[in-house]
C-alpha cells in the first residue's frame, strides 16, 4: 500500500511518493526492486541518459571488472543467475552495462526512473517529515524517504591546475568519457594518474596511440589480472555453483571469492613464502591481495616482503632499469593503497611509442592550449586523459546540497569527519537512507550494496508494520558506530598511506589530510552488527 496519499506521519500534506531515490546504479536499481515489493511508490533521479551508474559512467578503455563477473552479478534473482552469461572472468564494460540494462528490462525498472535528472537539493522537511528533492532544473519533487543510491566513487575530480580549461585538443576524463569511440591511432595521448583506471587505460590506449606519455605522481603496485573467457565447461558449473558462489563471498573478509591465508608470514619458511607469493601473482583477480597471509596488511616486515616479491617482478617485466625503478612505489607497502589488476601494464613501457614522466619529481605546472608544462619540459598533445580519480566516499554527498534538521548541511554535519550509523543513517535526517555511504563496508560493491537494500528494506518493512513513517539515528549510536569505525582502522597499514581510502584527494579543498570514512572491519562483521539492530526491533533507532 502507498503511503503517498493516505498516510502522511505529521501533517497533512500530499507527498509525490513514498521514497526518492537518488541514482541508477546498482544500488538504486535494486532498492527500486525492494520499494516495489513493499508496495511503496518510488522515483529514481538519475543525471545520466541510462542505468547503470558507474559502469553507465566509466566506459574509458580497458574499463573491466577486478572482481569475477559471477561473483559481481545481482544474486537475487535466480532466474536471471541462470539466463545471463558472462563471456569473460573479467568482464569488460560494455558487457556489464549490457547485464544491467538487461536487469532494467527484465524488472521493468524505468517507468520509474526519470533520466537526466542530476538532484542538486534534498531539504528535509520537519513539519511534514518529509524531503523535498530539487532537480537541477528547478523542479520541486517529495517524499516521505530519501534514499540516496550515488555510489562511492562517483565524483570525478580534475586536477587543480592552472589551464586545464585552456587545452584546444580534446580532453576526457575517465568518468565522462565520451559515449562515442575515440580515435588514438597516430594521436599524441596524455594520460594523468596512475590508480586502477589509469592503468586499465594505459594498456589499451598504448595499443594504438601514435605516442602515450604517463604522468605519474605516485606508482602503485599491480599485480596481473589474468583474465581469459569463460569456456562452456566453466559456464555450466558457474551456474549450478551459484548458492555456494555467494555463500563464500558472504563469509570472506571483503566479500570477494578470495579470503586471506590463517598463516602468519614469518610461520613459513623463505622458501614456502616465495612459493606461495609465486602462486598468489600467478591466480587470477585479487588473491594477491586479499588471499594473501593474514599479516600482509599489519605487520611492517610481512609487508615488505610481499612489497620486495612484487618489485622484483617489476623489474623482471620492465626492460629498462630506470624505469623499472620509477614504477616501484617507495611510500608505501604492497597493498595498502587499492592493487590495480592490470594486463600486461608493465610490458607497455618497454614499447618504443610509450614515455613515463614522473610527475613528482618534475611536477606538472600548467596546462596549456597545446599539452601539458611540467618544471622540464613542455609536451605537446592530441588528447589529454585525466584518470585523476574521485573525491571518494564524502564527495558526492557533498556535491548534492542535503540539509537535515534546521536546515543543517550534512557537508557542515561531517565537517569534522563523516559521522554515520552503520553507514545508512545520520542523525538529524530523519528517514533519509544512504546506500554505500561513508563507514559501510565496501569491498566486492554489489555484495555491499546488496546487504544495504535488505537492511533499508527490512527496516522500511519494519516500520510498515508498526505504522511508523519517521526514523532517525540516536545521537549515542552514531557515536558508538563512528567510534567502532575509527577503531577498526587503527593498526592497518593502510591508514597509514594518502590514498582516497584514507579520504586524500590533492584536488579537493579541504582533502589533504587522511580522515577515516571506510569502514576497516571485515563484512561479516558489519553484517553481524547490522543484523543484530535489526533483530532487537532497531533500539538504536528513534521510530515513530
Ligand atoms: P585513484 O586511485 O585515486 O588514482 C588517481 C590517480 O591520479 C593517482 O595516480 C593520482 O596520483 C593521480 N593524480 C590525481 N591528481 C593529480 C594531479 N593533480 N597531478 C598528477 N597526478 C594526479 O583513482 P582511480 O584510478 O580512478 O581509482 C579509484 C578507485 O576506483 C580504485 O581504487 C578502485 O576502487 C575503483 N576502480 C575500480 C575498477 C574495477 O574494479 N575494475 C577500475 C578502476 C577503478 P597520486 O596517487 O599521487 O595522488
Amino acid at each position: 500500500m502507498s503511503l503517498a496519499t493516505t498516510e502522511p506521519a505529521a501533517a497533512t500534506t500530499t507527498l509525490d511518493y513514498d521514497a526518492i531515490v537518488i541514482g541508477a546504479g546498482m544500488s538504486g536499481m535494486y532498492q527500486l526492486i525492494r520499494l516495489r515489493e513493499l508496495g511503496l511508490s518510488a522515483r529514481v533521479f538519475e543525471a545520466g541518459t541510462g542505468v547503470g551508474g558507474t559502469w553507465y559512467w566509466n566506459r574509458y578503455p580497458g574499463a573491466r571488472f577486478d572482481s569475477e563477473s559471477y561473483s559481481y552479478g545481482f544474486s537475487f534473482d535466480e532466474e536471471l543467475l541462470q539466463e545471463w552469461e558472462w563471456s569473460e572472468h573479467f568482464a569488460p564494460q560494455p558487457e556489464t552495462l549490457r547485464y544491467l540494462n538487461h536487469v532494467a528490462d527484465r524488472h521493468d525498472l524505468r517507468r520509474d526512473i526519470q533520466f537526466r535528472s542530476p538532484v542538486a537539493a534534498a531539504h528535509y522537511q520537519e513539519a511534514s517529515r518529509s524531503w523535498l528533492v530539487t532537480l537541477a532544473d528547478g523542479s520541486r519533487h517529495t517524499s516521505r524517504y530519501l534514499i540516496t543510491a550515488i555510489g562511492a566513487l562517483s565524483a570525478p575530480t580534475l586536477p587543480r591546475i592552472e589551464g586545464v580549461d585552456s587545452f584546444r585538443g580534446q580532453a576526457f576524463h575517465t568518468a565522462k568519457w565520451p559515449h562515442e569511440p575515440v580515435d588514438f591511432a597516430g594521436k599524441r595521448v596524455a594520460v594523468i594518474g596512475t590508480g586502477a583506471t589509469g592503468v586499465q587505460t594505459i594498456q589499451e590506449v598504448a595499443k594504438t596511440a601514435g605516442h602515450l606519455t604517463v604522468f605519474q605522481r605516485t606508482p602503485n603496485w599491480c599485480t596481473p589480472l589474468h583474465n581469459r573467457p569463460i569456456t562452456p565447461e566453466e559456464q555450466v558449473r558457474i551456474k549450478a555453483g551459484y548458492d555456494e558462489l555467494f555463500k563464500r563471498c558472504a563469509e570472506t573478509f571483503a566479500c570477494f571469492l578470495h579470503t586471506a591465508d590463517p598463516r602468519g608470514t614469518f610461520e613459513v619458511t623463505p622458501e614456502e613464502r616465495e612459493a606461495f607469493y609465486e602462486q598468489l601473482y600467478a591466480t587470477p583477480g585479487f588473491a594477491i591481495w586479499v588471499g594473501n597471509f593474514k599479516d600482509t596488511l599489519t605487520d611492517r616486515a610481512a609487508n615488505k616482503e610481499i612489497s620486495e616479491f612484487v618489485a622484483r617482478k617489476i623489474r623482471q617485466r620492465v626492460k629498462d632499469p630506470r624505469i623499472a625503478d620509477m614504477l616501484i612505489p617507495k611510500d608505501h607497502g604492497f597493498g595498502t593503497r587499492r592493487v590495480p589488476q592490470e594486463t600486461h601494464y608493465y610490458e607497455v613501457y618497454n614499447q618504443p611509442n610509450v614515455t613515463l614522466v614522473d610527475s613528482k619529481a618534475t611536477p606538472i605546472q600548467r596546462i596549456t592550449p597545446t599539452g601539458i608544462t611540467t618544471s622540464e619540459a613542455d609536451y605537446a598533445f592530441d588528447i589529454i586523459i585525466y584518470a585523476t580519480g574521485f573525491d571518494a566516499l564524502t564527495g558526492a554527498f557533498d556535491r548534492i546540497d542535503i540539509r537535515g534538521r534546521d536546515g543543517l548541511a550534512l557537508k557542515q554535519k561531517w565537517a569534522g569527519g563523516a559521522q554515520t550509523f552503520v553507514g545508512m543513517l545520520v542523525q538529524d535526517f530523519p528517514n533519509m537512507f544512504m546506500l554505500l555511504g561513508p563507514h559501510t563496508a565496501l569491498g566486492n560493491i554489489p555484495r555491499s550494496i546488496e546487504y544495504n537494500v535488505e537492511w533499508v528494506s527490512g527496516l522500511l518493512r519494519h516500520m510498515q508494520a508498526h505504522g511508523q513513517t519517521f526514523a532517525e539515528a540516536r545521537p549515542e549510536a552514531m557515536r558508538t558506530w563512528t567510534e567502532h569505525v575509527i577503531a577498526c582502522a587503527e593498526g592497518l597499514l593502510t591508514f597509514e598511506v594518502d590514498s582516497w581510502m584514507t579520504g586524500v584527494n590533492s584536488n579537493v579543498e579541504g582533502k589533504q589530510t587522511r580522515s577515516i570514512a571506510r569502514y576497516a572491519g571485515s563484512a561479516p562483521a558489519y553484517r553481524a552488527w547490522c543484523d543484530d539492530v535489526a533483530a532487537k526491533g532497531y533500539p538504536d533507532l528513534v521510530l515513530d
